[in-house]
Parts: C-alpha cells; structure tokens; sequence
C-alpha cells in the first residue's frame, strides 16, 4: 500500500507532491471509500462496504490506521482491503484536501445529506465507535 501512496504523489499531479513539503499538523488525512472483508478472520464470511475509513500518513507515505469493521454474522472486528485503484483515489483526495486546507479553502461537503440512508450498521464500524456515532455525518478533515 505504500507504493501506491508514492506512485501517486509522483504521478497523479502536475508536479510531483515532496512528502517533506507537507505540514505535520495536515500530514494525517482521514478518507474514506469502498472496501472489502475477504473472508472474516473468524467466520470466513465476506462483506462489501463504500463506506470504509483509512488514516493516511502523507509525510510518512504509509496508512497510519485502517478502521476495522465488525463482522455482521460474528462480530469480530476485521481489516479490510481497499481494490489498488480505489486506494490510489483515496490518496488523491487526501492530498487534495491537504493542500486546501493549508491555503484555508477547505469547506467540509459532509454533513449535507442528513437525510440519506445510513451507508452501514453504525454498531459494526469502529469510526462509528461502534455504535456512538455516526461516522458519515463526522466533520471530515484531519483526523
Ligand atoms: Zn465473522
Ligand atoms: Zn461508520
């Protein structure tokens, strides 16, 4: 996964982002996109979501945290696993955001739709805190 977060801070824009050039206060970016349990550590039961959370680490170029979710058959909590160009997409939107952020026109588009059916079981989703919140109405940015 570390790869894909160096080929596309090398390829993905017009000029190469520098890792070193990113501010530690916005180096953690918290995005979120579609993601699968490939067979649950406990139960073998398999899942999608689109609604999956990763930490990313911008300087270090690595995933500071992958949000685990729980197995709705069994309740274990599992990793789950982001398709390579899923995972590129998430790292493009973070860089993005991180950018905006540090010239202050970042505007938070979450929040909006309060009105949309719940992407998952809140009481399954770590980044719900299983069950104390509700993960999609969070305040995006930073962590
Ligand atoms: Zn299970
Ligand atoms: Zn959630």
């Amino acid at each position: 996964m570390a790869r894909i977060i160096r080929a596309v801070m090398e390829e993905d824009f017009d000029e190469p982002v520098d890792p070193r050039d990113i501010p530690r206060e916005f180096a953690f970016q918290t995005v979120h996109g579609r993601a699968l349990c490939r067979g649950c550590r406990k139960c073998k039961k398999s899942w999608s979501t689109y609604l999956a959370w990763l930490t990313l680490d911008l300087r270090g170029q690595r995933i500071a945290k992958s949000w685990q979710q729980k197995c709705q058959s069994c309740q274990t909590p599992n990793q789950l696993w982001f398709p390579p160009e899923e995972l590129e997409r998430m790292v493009a939107v973070a860089i993005e955001r991180m950018w905006k952020l540090q010239d202050g026109t970042y505007v938070s588009g979450r929040g909006q739709n309060q009105d949309r059916p719940a992407p998952h079981l809140q009481s399954l989703c770590e980044r719900c805190e299983y069950g104390r919140r509700k993960c999609w109405l969070g305040r995006g940015g930073g962590q």
